[in-house]
């Protein structure tokens, strides 16, 4: 049995003050003994979201982190300094950073390798727009970018890892993928990690549904055989969130 997963994505939200508050606030209701519950932060916000979370059950997760150990990378945080964080998790590949920021699927296969190079479990996001999702290739799309992404990933590291799939088209949208289509998605991803690995890591990998999951539809979408959690944004910076965890 996979464990569950809830992790929330602030995005470029909450100034360290406001994180604090945050925590502090949705703590009590974010308790869980069968969910595991990540709250990715802006880098900026770690160090005090790390002291605010302390004796909770929130780990603590960035939001991206570059592929080189140090240097001239001007505003870019390292994986070193992630660790001496605390950061257990981080998220790569999101489908913002690949559009505003050029990411492409080889800069997420460095960063998943980089991060476990350093004990850090990425969180590897994938997603198909809404052209490619009318076009019929979205299978194609999500098979070459998991591909890619998982280049010399061991299997013992791909059964550790978190693959997310957000179709753009859903997120931040209000527009959620129908739990058949978000399970549709999930499997094929699962059974692409069988046909690089085996069926062991296929059973292993946890693979979270993405876009504009809430309090409303998070128990639909979790209760899919392959989707064993969601990344939330939008509604991971409200008490919302509280509900998504104890989505049963
Ligand atoms: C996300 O940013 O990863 C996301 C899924 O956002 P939202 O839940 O707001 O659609």
């Amino acid at each position: 049995m996979r464990r569950k997963i809830a992790a929330g994505n602030w995005k470029m939200n909450m100034t360290p003050t406001q994180a604090v508050a945050l925590i502090e606030k949705l703590k009590p209701l974010v308790k869980s003994d069968d969910v595991d519950v990540i709250f990715c932060v802006p880098a900026i916000d770690i160090p005090a979201a790390m002291t605010a979370a302390e004796g909770s059950n929130i780990r603590i997760g960035a939001e991206n982190m570059y592929f080189e150990e140090k240097g001239a990378f001007t505003g870019e945080i390292s994986p070193e300094m992630l660790v001496d964080a605390g950061v257990k998790y981080v998220i790569i590949g999101h489908s913002e950073r690949r559009d505003y920021f050029g990411e492409t699927n080889e800069d997420v296969n460095r960063k998943v390798l980089k991060a476990f190079e350093h004990g850090i479990t990425p969180i590897m996001c994938c997603g198909e727009s809404l052209t490619m999702r009318q076009q019929g290739v979205t299978m194609d799309w999500i098979r070459q970018q998991v591909k890619v992404g998982l280049l010399n990933v061991s299997a013992e590291q791909a059964s550790s890892m978190i693959i997310a799939y957000e179709p753009i088209w859903a997120i931040d949208t209000g527009e959620t993928a129908t739990s058949d289509q978000a399970e549709e998605v999930c499997k094929g991803i699962r059974d692409l990690v069988e046909e690089l690995y085996d069926k062991a890591v296929a059973d292993k990998i946890r693979i979270l549904y993405g876009g504009s999951v809430n309090a409303g539809n998070a128990a639909e979408l979790f209760g899919k055989d392959n989707i064993d959690g969601g990344l939330v944004g939008g509604a991971s910076l409200k008490e919302d969130f509280g509900k998504i965890v104890n989505y049963r």
